[in-house]
């Protein structure tokens, strides 16, 4: 392993790092960042040498695992090949052929693959796209965007004007008009519908169809809602929650975009996630899982109907990247995706969720264990301050238990996940999809010792 001078970098890192969504305080008046120097299969070293579990991919992203030298070889020769050409007027090869195996997987007639360089960036892209789509239609008063409390969909300032976190969004307001809010499907916190899941379900889109008659349908763009929902802790469908949206959608003349960001390659148990709950989007937003991490890339895949006007004639979607659909990224992608059928990845997960799911729900006989949800390798754990009434903590407790505790504890046992505050208290996991069931013993192992 390379050497590291430890306190030279934490030096270098307080003078002149920022970090992204984090307190800098830990540099000027703790004991300083860790800095993660090595990976390798499901583990990450640190500068001193110690060894963790990845129980996050990193943040959702490193969906094959750490240490692929494939991976790094496919980026290494295409950089020596052809480092970079944008995909304005011209094309190149790994663009073209990603594009072609992406179509592939996606459902339905989501048959062109617009490319950016990460999450944040396909939102935006859906999120004009829709505008201008409904004013190809004739219809330039449909630009409102619907989507769900605590939902994150990136910081862009469109993808930030749909996102449902106040706290990420008060600093930058007033933000793009047009973003509104309805319920996610938190069934854990919905205690009116009792245990009837299909009820929650079917309330909660309802709720959409109410808010696009309340803006008026005239105005409504596009509803975007995560297969499941990532931020408050991986709420997951209501069986016929996604069948009655898109009903509203289709009757209401709404486009629906599923933000597989998370979701997308493999996460859930299909390369979209889209497939297995039988959505039926009219566009995709992905990346994170893409490259497995190896090199930045992210996509906007869209609808035969919705590509339909840029076809022919003179129209063309004046948005793009520089490094969108980069050469380097986009030859990682499609090697990435080899990895993914030669070893079965999402057959694996597929198989494993349910293990997975019942090593974690042991910890529910811990007092502040509250619920454990999710599907594929995506869950959370919600902490709560009294089980039988499901009192959550409030702001201050959340924050001491979270931030004050939980992460560098879970950390100091050698396991890496997200500790969130951003709604109910959680815990989040989203390991390597290469695991099994000796890494689910041990990740119930080290949760229930700090627990
Ligand atoms: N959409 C969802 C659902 C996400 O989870 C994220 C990031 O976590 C984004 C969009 C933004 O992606 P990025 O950070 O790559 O811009």
């Amino acid at each position: 392993m390379t050497e590291f001078n430890e306190a030279d970098l934490q030096q270098k890192a307080k003078d002149h790092l920022w970090m992204h969504f984090s307190r800098q305080s830990v540099m000027e008046d703790g004991a300083g960042v860790p800095i993660i120097v090595k990976g390798d299969g499901h583990h990450i070293w640190d500068s001193k040498g110690k060894k963790y579990f990845d129980g996050l991919s990193g943040l959702f992203v490193v969906n094959a695992g750490h240490g692929r030298t494939r991976l790094a070889e496919t980026a290494a020769k295409q950089a020596a090949e052809l480092a970079f050409f944008p995909i304005w007027s011209y094309a190149h090869p790994n663009a073209i052929e990603l594009a072609d195996r992406i179509a592939d997987y996606a459902p339905g007639d989501l048959n062109r693959v617009f490319f950016s360089t990460g999450g944040g960036e396909a939102v935006e892209t859906a999120f004009k796209l829709a505008k201008y789509y409904w004013k190809l239609q004739g219809q330039p008063t449909k630009h409102k965007v619907i989507s769900r409390s605590v939902a994150y969909h990136g910081t862009p300032q469109g993808a930030l004007a749909i996102t449902g976190i106040p706290a990420m969004k008060a600093m930058f307001e007033p933000l793009t008009p047009g973003g509104f809010r309805v319920p996610n499907t938190n069934f854990y916190r919905a205690t009116e519908h009792g245990d009837n899941l299909i009820e929650f379900g079917q309330w909660a889109a309802n709720r959409i169809e109410e808010m696009i008659l309340f803006e008026g349908p005239e105005t409504v763009a596009a509803v975007f809602l995560e297969p499941v929902q990532n931020s408050g802790g991986c709420f997951t469908p209501p069986p016929g929650y996604f069948k009655r949206v898109r009903e509203i959608c289709t009757k209401y003349d709404v486009l629906l975009v599923a933000d597989e960001v998370i979701t997308g390659f493999g996460r859930i148990g299909d390369m979209f996630a889209s497939t297995t709950y039988d959505i039926q989007p009219d566009m995709i937003t992905c990346a994170k899982g893409m490259t497995s991490g190896y090199s930045p890339i992210g996509a906007t895949i869209v609808s035969d109907r919705i590509y339909e006007p840029f076809k022919h004639g003179q129209t063309s979607f004046s948005h793009g990247y520089t490094f969108g659909g980069h050469p380097v990224s986009a030859a990682v992608a499609l090697e990435n995706l080899k990895i993914f059928e030669e070893e079965r990845l999402t057959q694996n997960v597929k198989e494993n969720s349910p293990h997975f799911r019942a090593a974690l729900d042991k910890l529910l006989d811990i007092p502040i264990v509250g619920d454990v949800r999710g599907d594929g390798y995506f869950f959370g754990i919600e902490l709560v301050k009294d089980k039988d009434t499901r009192e959550t903590f409030n702001d201050e407790e959340s924050e001491r238990l979270l931030r004050g505790f939980l992460s560098k504890a879970l950390f100091d046992a050698g396991l890496y996940c997200r500790a969130d505050d951003r709604g109910d208290p959680v815990i989040q996991l989203a390991p390597p999809l290469t695991i099994g069931q000796a890494e689910f013993d041990e990740i119930e192992q080290t949760l229930r010792g700090v627990l």
